[in-house]
């Protein structure tokens, strides 16, 4: 086990955003200092027994950014590369996220760095259970509340709760969002990110006199956020011509039948090798023609070395944090339309929502509610937006952080500083 390392591409992007967003919106020095740091950031080791019968120790994390609009909420994920900066860096963007949207809560974000494929179903379920322990005091329904992010999903959830849970004497549904239906999860959870995407692309086509019926879409990263996102496009009439995933890209100018390459990936674990598609490289994907380019995967996709061969009109991150600052002001000087990871991909965070809500009440609500529901939020969210960017005559990217960043400032200003 290596020692926590802060130092991160994202949190230096989180930062220079937020001392952007401080300057235009002329923020008072000592807020702007607080909402640089995270209120606390935990830093645990994980002890799991190996199938092999060795004991391996995985580093987690879980830092609270801010804790002044309510009680904190952000995902978990389990990826090699986790470390204290790129958490730290995700709990802001959560923060701007909830507060742009106005959910009321403050970010958060948990990570372990750790290969989940590289190990078995055993011993994720004893990472996970070892990982809630060492947490336990950092989580609650009122405290902070936990939901799938990068390689962690459902049964990450319910294993988080479950653990919780048996601490309590009794059952806690609301500790974590996400979670199976079964044990108290929503209706709509698991398609809510992608779908939230195919809201802000459909009302951005529409801003640029586009309706989606047509339109080629590429997507990167065909997980939770990526195939839901392929798939509504491609039921909304889009032509989805490219597809990747950590093993790598295909490519099909006609496109693909989504439900055919979902089957696939659910028998074979990846798109690559789907029959009648062109092998692509992950790096070439992006770079293809196409009208959406959809980056939900990792982090730092669309870079100063590769801004200028994307050829979208849109772009729409379902990932968090998919373009650096230098990317950005490519895009934008080469007119493409941007629609930010903290609006883009909210929908997961306002699903979540209602998830908790439900769940606080014993009450749950139908499908059709949640749909009509988070579609509500989501227009709304992008009209503020649209509007605010048009009103200041700067990107998306400017106007969501304004707005989010606008928000938990306030809460700092009229709460005042304790002691
Ligand atoms: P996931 O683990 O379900 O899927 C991730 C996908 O990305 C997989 O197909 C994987 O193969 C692919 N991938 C991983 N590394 C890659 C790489 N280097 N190059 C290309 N492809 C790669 O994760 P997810 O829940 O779909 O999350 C994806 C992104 O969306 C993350 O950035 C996450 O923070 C963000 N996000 C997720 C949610 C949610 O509700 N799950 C909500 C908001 C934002």
């Amino acid at each position: 086990m290596e020692k926590p390392e802060f130092d991160s591409h994202l949190l230096r992007t989180a930062l220079a955003q937020l001392d952007r967003t401080a300057l235009r919106l002329n923020l008072e020095p000592d807020i702007h200092e607080r909402l640089r740091y995270p209120r606390r950031a935990l830093v645990v080791s994980v002890p799991v027994l190996m199938d092999s019968g060795k004991t391996e120790v995985f580093q987690g994390y879980r830092v609270h950014h801010s804790t002044v609009l309510g009680p904190t909420k952000g995902g978990l994920r389990y990826a090699p590369d986790v470390n204290l900066g790129e958490v730290t860096a995700l709990a802001m963007l959560m923060s701007w996220k909830c507060a742009l949207i106005g959910l009321p809560y403050g970010g958060a974000k948990g990570g372990v760095s750790v290969d989940p494929h590289a190990l078995s179903r055993r011993e994720l379920e004893h990472l996970t259970r070892r990982y809630t322990a060492e947490i336990m005091l950092f989580i609650g329904p009122d405290l902070d509340i936990p939901a799938p992010d990068l390689g962690t999903d459902e049964q990450t959830m319910a294993w988080m709760m479950d653990t919780y849970s048996m601490t309590q004497g009794k059952s806690v549904p609301g500790v974590v969002t996400g979670k199976p239906l079964i044990v108290g999860g929503s209706a709509g959870r698991r398609e809510a990110t992608g779908r939230g995407i195919v809201y802000a692309v459909y009302h951005a086509a529409h801003r640029l006199g586009q309706n989606l019926q047509g339109l080629k879409v590429v997507v990167q990263g065909f997980g939770n956020v990526g195939s839901v996102a392929a798939r509504l496009l491609w039921r909304e009439g889009c032509v989805v011509v490219g597809v990747g995933d950590v093993r790598g890209a295909i490519w099909n100018p006609h496109g693909f039948d989504v439900r055919q390459l979902e089957a696939h990936v659910a028998e074979s674990g990846s798109v690559a090798g789907f029959p009648g598609s062109e092998p692509l490289g992950n790096a070439e994907l992006l770079e293809r023609p196409c009208d959406i380019l959809v980056p939900a995967a990792v982090g730092s996709q669309l870079r100063e070395d590769n801004a200028d061969r994307v050829r979208a009109t849109i772009v729409a991150e379902g990932a968090n944090g998919p373009t650096t600052p230098e990317a950005d002001a490519v895009l934008r000087d080469r007119g493409v339309t941007v629609i930010p990871d903290i609006l883009a991909n909210a929908g997961g965070v306002i699903v979540s929502y209602f998830e908790w809500v439900q769940g606080l009440q014993y009450y749950f609500w139908r499908e059709s509610e949640i749909v009509s529901r988070l579609q509500e939020v989501m227009t709304r969210a992008f009209s503020r937006v649209w509007a605010l960017a048009a009103k200041e005559g700067t990107d998306l990217r400017t106007a969501a952080l304004m707005e989010g960043v606008r928000r938990v400032a306030e809460g700092y200003r009229v709460r005042g500083l304790y002691p």
